[in-house]
């Protein structure tokens, strides 16, 4: 895997590159990017926030409680498509098999499958949602949700950013619409969530 600037010399993202999966999976690269994308606009929005608050952000590497408590993690079908992908290819098979379990035992109440020793197992393809959700003033108490207990320190994501990460993945859809903003309306309507998603399916194919 390799990572790279976007066009932009101060972009505030690297895009990562996986060119032979990419020759062999079309709908690898428009992922890539939309990840990409998604990543650039988070990262803008939280030097804005920080800049206007004079505050860093709380979240860090050490902290997780958000992947063991959240309950509604947004997850979209190309995205389904990238975690299968990685989770089957590349994954190593050590951890491969302890998620097999996790997969197949899962209940409503269980932290998020793929959370490894406080970090995430498939960190490169992890849901947009996942990559939008950041906190401002002190890390999250254990079971805090703060989208209800201090919605104010939770980031906004900039719009126009989410619609041009969705716009990278329309031909994944091959969609009839030729409207983008109504394509991507139709991707939005798509939603599902990762804590209830039934991933026996893919602990099936491990
Ligand atoms: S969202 Fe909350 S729990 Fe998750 S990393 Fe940020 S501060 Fe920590
Ligand atoms: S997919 Fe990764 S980042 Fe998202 S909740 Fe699960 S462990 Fe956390």
């Amino acid at each position: 895997m390799k990572k790279s600037r976007t066009n932009n010399p101060d972009a505030l993202s690297t895009r990562l590159h996986y060119p032979g999966d990419e020759q062999r999976l079309p709908w690898l690269p428009l992922l890539l990017d939309a990840y990409a994308m998604a990543d650039e606009g988070v990262a803008l929005a939280i030097r804005n926030e920080e800049k206007r608050r004079r505050q860093r952000l709380a979240c860090g590497k050490s902290c997780g409680s958000c992947c063991e408590h959240q309950k509604d993690l947004p997850l979209f079908p190309h995205e389904l498509v990238g975690i299968y992908w990685y989770v089957l290819e590349k994954v190593g098979a050590s951890e491969r098999k302890i998620l097999k379990d996790r997969l197949g035992e899962r209940t409503a109440d269980s932290p998020c499958p793929f959370l490894f020793d406080g970090s995430c197992s498939i960190h490169p393809m992890r849901p947009m949602g996942c990559r939008q959700f950041n906190v401002f003033g002190q890390p999250c108490a254990p079971g805090e949700d703060p989208y209800y207990t201090r919605r104010g320190d939770v980031l906004t994501p900039l719009a126009d950013y989410t619609d041009r990460a969705f716009a990278a993945v329309i031909p994944f859809y091959e969609l009839e619409e030729t409207d983008p903003a109504a394509a991507i309306r139709l991707i939005r309507a798509q939603i599902m969530n990762l804590q209830t998603f039934d991933w026996g399916k893919l602990a099936g194919n491990m």
